[in-house]
């Protein structure tokens, strides 16, 4: 028998697994984490992956069958596209960590106008100005932009909305 209630221990474990990407914050943070299901003999975490195109996906559930199994918890993941992930599922908390990493976070509205939250201004996540620039469309990563600031001279990413 499932039933949709799982220990809140299980919850924190799954939610505190750093995002293998973005090691500053965790898929708590980012939002991804849709449900956890206990099934009696293991749990299933349904997880919406952020970018599908991301290589992270595979890491993302490798890391919370293998969190999980070091507490004794069976655990299977399984993924779900629908409804898609968006920058606006990513906690306030997780927005500061990205700031405090030296990341732009995503300006939020994403998922409503995405074209409007493109055009929004970057702020620099050093000094706050909006005095930005981009260089490229793609950062270490294709979740991220590259910019400099004009104010401070640093070069910063930003996560890119979508
Ligand atoms: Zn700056």
């Amino acid at each position: 028998m499932s039933s949709p209630t799982v220990d809140p221990d299980v919850a924190r474990l799954v939610a505190d697994v750093p995002d293998p990407e973005l090691p500053h914050v965790t898929l708590g943070d980012l939002g991804v984490i849709r449900e956890i299901l206990d099934h009696g003999d293991h749990v299933e975490v349904v997880v919406t992956p952020t970018y599908t195109a991301c290589p992270a996906t595979e890491m993302i559930c490798d890391q919370i069958v293998e969190t999980l199994a070091e507490h004794d918890v069976s655990a299977r993941v399984t993924l779900t596209m629908t409804p898609a992930w968006s920058t606006d599922w990513i906690t306030e908390r997780g927005r500061e960590r990205l700031r405090q990493a030296g990341i732009a976070p995503p300006p939020p509205g994403a998922a409503d106008d995405f074209e409007v939250a493109l055009a929004l201004p970057v702020a620099c996540p050093r000094c706050g100005s909006h005095r930005t620039r981009r260089h490229s469309d793609f950062g270490a990563t294709a979740c991220k932009s590259m910019y400099s600031c004009e104010a401070c001279r640093e070069p910063f990413e930003r996560f890119k909305p979508i």
